[in-house]
């Protein structure tokens, strides 16, 4: 079984980052906003904040106490033009997250604003896509893996990852299928798939009684599991029978981290 290995995909799209940025007219410069007490998220905006320290973006942190100091932050910095690109941190109460909507979609760098999504399924080029699908599709595009005319199962049907996996897929030419929790007869969906992208958060979950002989499996989970971090492929079940497989980690998450940057270059070239 070949590995998809993220990192390689990772590099070959921050190799275009210093000279992207030499580009700008003006620096990029984000803005981070959330609500304080959550410690996996603090790890998260801690990782894109060195990130952005390496190459040169500025990164304004806005975590705010309540949700009326959040709207109060956000008011302050919707319509800032100094402001590149603007991003939540979940977790948020839905009030809260539908503000993502008032971002103008330019600036809206993680691609989740009803007008990023639109723009995403109708097919029109400026649209940003959310970065883990996006990550996803490199994967593709980095092994040249032709999906035309291919069976491709997604098992998570989140907004995050499977919905705007759907318009990158058929832009594709592949045969898309979406199954999620209340899917019947799971297993037969995988078992005649060419390809298969897991994204529902169950260790190990894909076996290799699950897929056909030579199937491409993208693994998007991200469990832990006796302290180790595991996706929702068993990967060491299905080496033998898969043809290609992307490792957890090393795989679609060191992808997003660099799409997530590329996202905000590229929101500033738009200013
Ligand atoms: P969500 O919880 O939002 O969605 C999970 C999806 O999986 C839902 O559609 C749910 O179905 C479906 N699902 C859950 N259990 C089953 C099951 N037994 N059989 C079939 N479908 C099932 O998750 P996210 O999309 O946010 O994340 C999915 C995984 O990807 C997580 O492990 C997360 O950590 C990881 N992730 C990784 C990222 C990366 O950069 N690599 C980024 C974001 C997420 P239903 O809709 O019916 O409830």
């Amino acid at each position: 079984m070949q590995i998809l290995d993220g990192k390689i995909v990772a590099e070959s799209i921050k190799n275009y980052f210093e000279q992207q940025i030499n580009n700008l007219k003006t620096k990029p410069n984000i803005a981070v906003l959330g609500i304080k007490g959550d410690d996996a998220s603090d790890v998260y905006i801690k990782r894109i904040e060195k990130n952005c320290d390496k190459y040169g973006i500025e990164f304004n942190l806005m975590m705010a106490e309540t949700e009326e100091q959040f709207k109060e932050n956000f008011e302050a910095i919707k319509n800032d033009e100094s402001i590149t690109g603007i991003m939540f941190q979940q977790p948020l109460s839905k009030e809260i997250s539908n503000l993502i909507n008032e971002i103008p979609s330019n600036k809206d760098i993680e691609g989740l604003s009803n007008a990023n999504m639109g723009k995403l399924f109708i097919g029109e080029k400026d649209a940003i896509a959310p970065c883990t699908s996006k990550a996803v599709i490199e994967v593709f595009d980095y092994y040249n893996i032709d999906l035309t005319g291919k069976k491709v199962v997604v098992v998570g049907r989140s907004n995050i990852v499977g919905k705007p996996l759907i318009p990158q897929l058929l832009q594709k030419n592949a045969t898309v299928t979406i199954c999620h929790s209340k899917t019947k007869n799971l297993k037969d969906e995988t078992r005649n798939a060419d390809v298969v992208i897991m994204a529902i958060g169950k260790a190990k979950f894909l076996k290799k009684e699950d897929i056909k002989d030579g199937a491409i499996l993208i693994d998007v989970g991200i469990n832990f599991e006796n302290g180790k971090i595991v996706g929702d492929i068993d990967f060491e079940d299905v080496k033998e029978k898969a043809s290609m497989c992307t490792p957890v980690p090393g795989g679609i998450g060191t992808i997003t981290n660099a799409i997530l940057i590329r996202n905000i270059i590229e929101s500033c070239e738009k200013i």
